[in-house]
């Protein structure tokens, strides 16, 4: 039988309502005990690092999860991560750059009501996330929610309140879980050993333009950030006036990292199109093509935090990891 750890850091799926709103309270042991079969599915091990609704999770809490996988590594056949749904992209973004080449699972769940409700999710999710994690030909760091497997680096929540609520975006979903059986549409190869990274940067300001933006959000704020993320208009809109691409200069004099994606939820950016945008791409912004937002922010925090100078930055965010963009 399969030897899988599951850490635990809460969400919806461990939590109670004692008066004041849904928070996290169950014990990783009293989840469990409310999914017999998973004994039937593989040997548990429990790792519980936080109990937080993971509005409150951030990249620190990535990189101990990511520590958490390193240290347990060669004690286990794989790992199931339970999660809050609100930021479950984002951490599942995170883990797919902080352990790269993993040929072990890594796979993150969680749910949309709690475990003790009489029409939970909970139940079903934890038991297709072992299904998962517990199959031989299961690799890398998937979102496995509501009878779907999606890549770590294309889940976007895309649902507040139903049970399906995370979609592939721009992307296949990879497998659909059934019964215990997983049907797969397709496997990303692992080349090469298993990667841990223990660095990522935060100092990252995104930034969603929309009709009348002012400049001053960038003005006043260069000296708090090494990075800017910009949610163009379509393919590569990005506004020129108010001095809006003004200050996109000053950003790009002062040496910061400006990553171009699109607001627009499916298909990603192209900013060869359209004459505005492209004068600064010249500039030597970098494009998300068609990752995922939460993909963009994860990886220019990586990138940020391992990178020795520009030109390795330039390449690391460039190069494909996990799949993460088709195009680039
Ligand atoms: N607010 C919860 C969380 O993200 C939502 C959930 O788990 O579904 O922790």
């Amino acid at each position: 039988m399969k030897r899988i750890c599951l850490i635990a850091t809460g969400g919806t799926i461990v939590s109670k309502d004692g008066g004041n709103g849904l928070e996290p309270e169950l014990t990783p042991q009293e989840l469990l005990s409310y999914v017999p079969e998973l004994k039937e599915i593989a040997e548990i091990f429990v790792r519980e690092l936080y109990r937080l609704d993971s509005t409150n999770i951030h990249p620190q809490h990535w990189l101990s999860m990511a520590e958490c996988i390193r240290e347990e590594y060669e004690n286990f056949d794989g790992f199931v991560v339970i999660h809050g749904t609100d930021t479950m992209a984002y951490t599942a973004a995170a883990l797919s750059y902080l352990v790269q080449n993993s040929r072990k699972p890594i796979i993150l769940t969680g749910s949309q009501k709690s475990v003790y409700n009489r029409d939970t999710d909970a139940r079903r999710n934890l038991i297709d996330a072992f299904c998962y994690a517990a199959d031989m030909r299961s690799h890398g760091v998937y979102i496995v929610f509501d009878g779907t497997a999606i890549l770590g680096t294309h889940a976007r929540k895309t649902r507040t309140h139903s049970y399906n609520a995370f979609s592939s975006i721009n992307c296949p979903e990879a497998a659909i879980v059934q019964e215990g059986r997983i049907i797969r549409y397709f496997e990303p190869e692992c080349d090469g050993e298993v990667k841990f990274y223990q660095r990522m940067n935060p100092h990252i300001l995104s930034v969603r333009p929309y009709p009348g933006i002012s400049s001053e959000i960038l003005v006043r704020t260069i000296d708090c950030y090494d990075g800017l993320v910009i949610e163009c208009f379509g393919t590569s809109g990005i506004p020129a006036y108010g001095g809006f691409d003004e200050a996109i200069r000053l950003w790009v004099t002062a040496g910061k990292a400006i990553v171009a994606t699109t607001q627009v939820p499916h298909e990603g950016s192209d900013m060869s199109v359209y004459r505005v945008g492209k004068d600064l791409m010249e500039l030597g912004l970098l494009e998300a093509f068609d990752m995922t937002p939460e993909a963009v922010l994860a990886k220019l925090m990586w990138v940020l935090g391992n990178a020795a100078n520009r030109v390795e930055l330039e390449q690391m965010f460039a190069g494909r990891v996990w799949m993460d963009t088709f195009r680039g």
